[in-house]
């Protein structure tokens, strides 16, 4: 085969163009990691973010565009690339986090950051069924949305990021994301290394946005900007019904209010164990962490004393009462108080103990105002109940149909199974702590997204695909 001079020299050229863009993209994805580990604010730098949700929906726009053309096995080496850059700054994600928040704790940031930057699925989740037979063969495969509108909270605010970016990318979508105001620093040093990482491998630029100005109004605009396509909204209830009201379709992650139960054939110790360990994980902040519990009186001294032994201590008397006057202000939870430290909390009402106590406990009746509010702080009401029966009936109201979680410690096969079907859960995790529901030492996919009020539960990239079904008639049945 033989090139004409012209033919030879646009070859080349459009070789070297690669080459430049390729090298100024890798640079760009180091640059990121060496300048910001010193940056804890939003930068005119960092890519993919936009003062305007507007900028951000268009731009995400023309980005879903080219992302059209881009096949499942590339996605899946973009998707490598965030886990490896998102991996290599962990320690910058978690701090910014912590920092900006000033909820939970730092080592946990790290943990939760790491769960979900190992263990979001990626394209393996996308699969395809077929269906053949006399008539031929049909198959039904999901199909990206377009782009999608994220709303994310406080709480976990990286982790969402991260975890929603890859679920939604793996699906073939854009999104766009309005952070919650508290954690728009580090939510956008997110997006701007996983910007990073979607260039680095073909994909277009701008394919997750988010605004550095954000509100509850740009979150409402953005929620009915005609741009964007479906809304995924990720917080307390507050959210959830504005979603409902922008008039598109929602994939709705609401609050939890999630019960645990501890009945007399539990082994005692190791449920104590696993109810601190779930209850205090970033100091309770998760919607799926243990907010009260329920024990059987035969073995409630037992579980007490063993609470005590593992890191919990234990209120009595006019503690409580003073306690209770530094949560509850005008009938609300001192929001200063949520994701603190255990220590810290009693410091406030004059008690002082070692930051390694993890969790205040005291013991109550069900009508207690903690039994029933999110508290989002490592304080834990404890309620004595006759029997299990009792337990399950109170545990079922307390979770209030939130359809979120709850833990139940118990070997009777009968009790958990009814506790199983009558709680209604979206996650129901037995004998250990509430984020094995999340497959942090427990089996399964993780999500920051738990959609209990719309349905979908644990999302990962097969809920944030259209089905579509494509049929053949008359052929390729070949047996
Ligand atoms: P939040 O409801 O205060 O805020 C969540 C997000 O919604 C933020 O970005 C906020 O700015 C936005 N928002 C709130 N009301 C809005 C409105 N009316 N219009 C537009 N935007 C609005 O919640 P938070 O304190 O950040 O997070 C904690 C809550 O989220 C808890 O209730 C927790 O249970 C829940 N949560 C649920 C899940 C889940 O998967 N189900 C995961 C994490 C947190």
């Amino acid at each position: 085969m033989s090139y004409s001079s012209d033919e030879i020299a646009r070859i080349v050229s459009s070789v070297v163009e690669q080459i430049e863009k390729s090298r100024s993209t890798d640079t760009s994805v180091q640059e990121v990691s060496e300048q910001t580990s010193s940056e804890s604010t939003i930068n005119d730098s960092w890519l993919g973010v936009y003062p305007e949700i507007g900028m951000c929906v268009s731009r995400s726009n023309t980005a879903y565009e080219s992302f059209k053309d881009i096949g499942v096995s590339q996605r899946e080496v973009i998707i490598r690339e965030i886990r490896n850059v998102c991996i290599n700054n962990l320690e910058e994600i978690a701090r910014m986090a912590w920092e900006e928040t000033g909820l939970g704790r730092y080592e946990d940031k790290l943990e939760k950051n790491r769960l979900v930057i190992e263990k979001t699925p990626g394209t393996e989740d996308l699969s395809p069924t077929a269906f053949s037979g006399d008539f031929g063969l049909t198959i039904r495969e999901g199909g990206a949305y377009g782009v999608i509108g994220a709303i994310t909270p406080t709480t976990n605010p990286t982790e969402t990021i991260i975890n929603n970016s890859i679920s939604m990318i793996a699906a073939g979508n854009a999104v766009v994301f309005n952070p919650h105001p508290r954690a728009k620093n580090c939510c956008a040093f997110v997006v701007h290394l996983i910007n990073g990482a979607v260039t680095k491998y073909g994909g277009p630029p701008d394919l997750v946005t988010i605004t550095s100005n954000p509100s509850q109004e740009s979150g409402q605009s953005m929620m009915k900007h005609p741009g964007v396509r479906i809304l995924v909204v990720t917080g307390g209830p507050g959210i959830v019904q504005a979603a409902f009201s922008a008039g598109k379709k929602v994939i709705a992650a609401g609050p939890g209010n999630p019960p645990s139960i501890v009945d007399e054939t539990a082994d005692v110790e190791s449920a104590a164990k696993h109810i601190i360990a779930g209850a205090t994980l970033d100091n309770n902040v998760l919607c799926i962490a243990e907010k009260e519990v329920f024990v059987v009186d035969s073995v409630a001294d037992e579980f007490i004393q063993a609470l005590k032994l593992h890191g919990g201590y234990q209120l009595i008397g006019s503690n409580i009462q003073k306690l209770e006057k530094l949560i509850l202000i005008d009938g609300k939870i001192n929001s200063d108080l949520i994701g603190k430290n255990a220590d810290s909390i009693l410091g406030q009402i004059g008690i002082d103990v070692s930051p390694e106590v993890r969790m205040a406990f005291f013991e109550c009746d069900f009508d207690h105002f903690l039994v029933k509010k999110e508290q989002m702080m490592p304080v834990m009401p404890i309620v004595r109940v006759p029997n299990v029966e009792v337990a399950i009936n109170m545990a079922v109201e307390a979770e209030k149909s939130n359809f979120h979680t709850a833990t139940m410690h118990s070997k009777n096969l009968d009790a958990l199974h009814e506790m199983a079907v009558r709680s209604n859960v979206s996650i129901f995790v037995k004998n250990g702590p509430s984020y094995a529901g999340l497959g942090m030492g427990g089996e399964g996919f993780t999500t920051m997204t738990i959609a209990g009020p719309t349905g979908e539960g644990l999302t990962s990239a097969r809920t944030f695909t259209r089905q579509r079904r494509c049929v053949l008639k008359g052929h390729f049945r070949i047996t």
